[in-house]
């Protein structure tokens, strides 16, 4: 089959007006083909056509948890409330609500996700689900004496997950939650593995890093969790951990809305690869801020785009964050699409079939429109 629209987006960049794309009944990409002009075709859109949408960052197995915290409490109020919470439904409570977010997600044109999961809730779903999954299994513990604990934890996770052939790898939490003991423990587990890192999500975790003070504190009170081993570095979170990791793993920083040049100069500097997932809306949920997107821009980092959870998102919908975007920044649209997109899926080392509008590629299709610097789903084509 032959296809065209006004606008054809490859995960790249827009193709040359006239652009043809030629895919078989299951999906696959035969051919682009660029014509000098208007050429038949099987089926012409109205409106844009890309691949589908690669979220790098979610929390199905949160999905219950949709509206337990009112907005703009801020991180510290925030995390208290979801650990104190997130217990409070019944399995089959926390199934339904997964489903239905993992069937939303799927809707909005959504063909793979970084999901990042505590506990094996969201494997059934998993591996009935259609879409492409690499599960993040999250590994935390602030206090330094329980880090060998807390890794056998998470490696019994893997296990199970890996037991049904489900694509996964152990990752740390964030800096107010993992000890340097703990990090060292996930850094020598499988060499190569993406770590994905709530990184500087807020003002208070460079506080911590910088001086063991400020509103953290009142988070490890609240947790009762001892931060005896913990010294101030007198730098930020970011630039304290970069050196713990060992530079062969690939980074997915998230969030990043506390991020200054001087970190992203040390990322650069010490990895091979690292992305920089922005959630916006979750950032407007919780802390009523925004990620420098300015800045990453200018330091030519590849960025990619997650949803987080419904504990703090009213919805996981890609188009919902690139329109965020596309409204407080002057980013262009082509720029944003391949955010969504190619960086996502290589961010989730799904680059070879996923992201992108070329041979052999089987990335699905998506039909958007644009009005206004806003974009809407419309539909996905195949
Ligand atoms: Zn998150």
């Amino acid at each position: 089959m032959r296809i065209a629209a006004d606008k054809i987006h490859d995960g790249k960049k827009f193709l040359p007006p006239h652009s043809v794309i030629c895919i078989n009944e299951t999906g696959c990409i035969e051919a682009v083909e660029y014509h000098e002009q208007v050429t038949a075709v099987d089926v012409y859109y109205e409106g844009i056509i890309c691949p589908g949408f690669v979220n790098a960052h979610c929390h199905l197995e949160l999905s219950h948890l949709k509206q337990v915290v009112p907005k703009h409490t801020g991180l510290v109020t925030f995390l208290s409330s979801i650990s104190l919470q997130r217990a409070h439904s019944t399995l089959e409570e926390r199934k339904l609500a997964m489903q239905v977010a993992h069937d939303f997600l799927i809707a909005k044109g959504t063909v793979a996700i970084g999901d990042i999961s505590n506990n094996d809730d969201s494997l059934s779903l998993k591996q009935q689900s259609p879409i492409a999954i690499h599960t993040f299994i999250e590994c935390l513990g602030f206090a330094a004496p329980f880090a060998e604990a807390r890794f056998q934890y998470s490696t019994a996770i893997e296990a199970t997950f890996k037991k049904s052939n489900l694509s996964c790898s152990i990752t740390p939490h964030a800096p107010y939650s993992f000890s340097k003991e703990l990090l060292s423990l996930i850094n020598a587990h499988q060499q190569g593995a993406t770590l994905s890192i709530h990184n500087q999500e807020c003002a208070a975790e460079n506080e911590l890093y910088l001086f063991k003070e400020g509103h953290m504190l009142r988070l490890y009170e609240t947790l009762q969790t001892n931060t005896d081993h913990f010294q101030a570095s007198g730098q930020s979170s970011l630039a304290t951990y970069a050196p713990w990791i060992n530079p062969s793993h690939p980074l997915l920083l998230v969030h990043n809305t506390f991020t200054s040049k001087d970190d992203i100069e040390i990322i650069k500097a010490r990895f091979e690869k690292a992305f920089w997932c922005v959630c916006p809306n979750a950032n407007l949920y919780i802390e009523n801020t925004l990620p420098p997107i300015a800045l990453l821009q200018s330091m030519g980092v590849p960025i990619c785009i997650g949803t987080d959870s419904l504990a703090s998102n009213d919805q996981l919908d890609i188009c919902s964050e690139l329109n965020v975007l596309l409204e407080n920044f002057t980013v262009q649209l082509e720029d944003v699409l391949q955010w969504a997109t190619w960086n996502g899926a290589n961010a989730l080392s799904m680059q070879n079939h996923l992201g992108c509008i070329a041979e052999k590629y089987t990335p699905g299709l998506l039909l958007l429109k644009e009005e206004d610097r806003q974009i809407t789903f419309v539909k996905r084509i195949i």
